[in-house]
């Protein structure tokens, strides 16, 4: 039996009873822990609770008792979504021992279909990051090449994907946290208009501009798994009321006499040969499909990082004042309750990467430079925003290259916070937006390092940008990766 096979592969052996879900849980189980030491993706496992659950889905199957659609498929959970049972550490020592009391609404919907939560996995600490290396549990490796990152900040939502330790993954995307590890671990990540998937029980990075996206290898698993878990929540009044959409139904439409517009200034200065080489042959496909593809210029794009950091850091800023060790947190009674020592000891519990944040955030909402800063950026974001909005009058699709450089060594730009933060160019323009966007692995580098493109859609058209990227994958063929 092959663990290395799609969502829609896995439901139709299990349905034919040629697997029991406990046979695929058991072998996937073991992969992970002879594979866990070299790529360290997961940062909790589930694995007797996902054996019980395999077995009593097999059980429902045998009975013929009611099962969910999902029928016991393996995922992963980013460690910033709660799961009641199973720690949620945000991969920061500040909730290292946390067990939230409660399930996110996407976890619930998944458990509702009867996925299986194999564990929780890799992120930067509270989603702050670009590589999975501000983890407090260390490093998640690229499966393509182990010195390498595997994106971030759901990097090990990448990783658990690519490397056959689930099926299905879901991250959280604030300004392209699912599309990196999509695109540097060669596997599909949807970040979703902003509203049609619940917050409810994502803790809060950047609450205005994230959502919760799913990862997998193709564009249908990617689809399967969006229709469980989008739609209205009445514990998120940010959701939308919109009706139910089916996002696998008619995905193989194709794209013929669509309009794409291919960002310019994200296709110039500071973007790898090969990346921009990949992108270009992405184009080529489209247009032999039948799309018509033409320049598109955003000119806001030039401001889009300098305001996505000074919106998200005060946002974090806020947000995580609540880690003050009275609410939640550890105990230092032994040591006294000293008010001001408690809770700076406390505090300096977070990582270098989150208290910058918190130190820029706090900074650019201060009396005298809130003008100066926090209230351009916003006024950067409204002119992204209006940009976005006159393209897709035009066009339907936009399309970029995911990430503008190659996968790079682990501890390379540490130390470059600068450096990081542009890596982040093309992603973000999609947050700011609240528009949706996509990951599709497309080609492979010289030294065998991934490359992906990025297709953006307008608000709530995540029905035909899935179709646009299944058309993409069908021209690519591409391998996974042999680990
Ligand atoms: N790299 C970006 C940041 O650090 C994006 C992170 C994310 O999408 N969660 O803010």
């Amino acid at each position: 039996m092959k663990i290395e096979i799609s969502a829609t592969e896995y439901l139709s052996l299990v349905r034919s009873g040629s697997i029991s879900v406990e046979e695929f849980i058991a072998k996937t189980l073991d992969h992970v822990h002879s594979i866990e030491p070299r790529l360290r993706a997961y940062i909790t496992l589930d694995a007797d609770n996902a054996l019980d659950k395999a077995r009593s889905i097999d059980k429902k199957m045998r009975t013929g008792e009611k099962v969910g659609s999902l029928l016991g498929i393996p995922v992963s959970i980013k460690d910033n979504i709660c799961t009641a049972g199973i720690r949620t550490t945000c991969a920061s020592r500040m909730l290292e021992n946390f067990v939230a009391p409660y399930d996110a609404t996407v976890v619930s919907r998944l458990r509702q279909e009867d996925a299986i939560i194999i564990g929780k996995v890799n992120l930067d600490e509270f989603a702050m990051g670009s590589t999975t290396e501000f983890s407090c549990f260390g490093p998640s490796r690229n499966p393509w090449n182990t010195d390498y990152v595997p994106g971030g900040s759901s990097g090990g939502s990448g990783v658990s994907v690519s490397a056959y330790e689930c099926i299905i993954s879901l991250g959280s995307d604030t300004g392209g946290s699912v599309r990196s590890p999509a695109s540097f671990c060669s596997v599909v990540g949807l970040k979703p208009t902003y509203g049609l998937v619940s917050r409810y029980g994502l803790i809060s990075y950047s609450n205005s501009i994230e959502q919760i996206g799913p990862l997998g290898r193709k564009v249908e698993d990617v689809a399967l798994a969006l229709n469980v878990i989008a739609g209205h929540d009445l514990r998120d009044g940010t959701t939308s009321s919109g009706a139910k959409i089916d996002y696998v139904a008619d995905i193989g439409d194709g794209i013929e006499g669509k309009k794409i517009g291919i960002i310019k200034q994200m296709m110039g200065e500071g973007v790898d040969g090969e990346v921009i080489s990949a992108t270009e042959s992405a184009i080529a496909r489209f247009q032999e499909l039948g799309a018509e593809c033409v320049p598109i210029s955003l000119d806001a794009v030039e401001h889009s990082v300098a305001a996505y950091y000074t919106i998200a850091s005060a946002e974090a800023s806020s947000n995580l004042a609540r880690y003050d060790n009275l609410r939640y947190g550890y105990d230092f009674a032994s040591e006294g309750y000293e008010f001001k020592a408690y809770v700076s000891k406390a505090r300096s519990r977070f990582g270098p990467e989150v208290t910058r944040r918190m130190l820029l955030g706090a900074f650019v909402l201060s009396a005298g430079y809130y003008g100066k800063y926090y209230l351009k950026a916003q006024k950067v974001r409204e002119m992204i925003k209006s940009q976005i909005e006159n393209a897709f009058n035009s066009v339907d699709f936009l399309v970029t290259p995911t990430m503008p450089i190659l996968p790079f060594r682990i501890g390379e730009k540490i130390e470059d916070p600068l450096t990081l933060y542009l890596l982040d160019i093309n992603t973000i323009t999609a947050n700011l937006a609240g528009i949706p966007a996509i990951s599709v692995p497309m080609a492979f580098s010289s030294s065998n390092l991934p490359i992906g493109i990025q297709i953006l859609a307008n608000s709530f058209e995540e029905k035909d940008l899935l179709k646009a990227a299944y058309a993409l994958e069908q021209t690519t063929n591409l391998p996974g990766v042999k680990i």
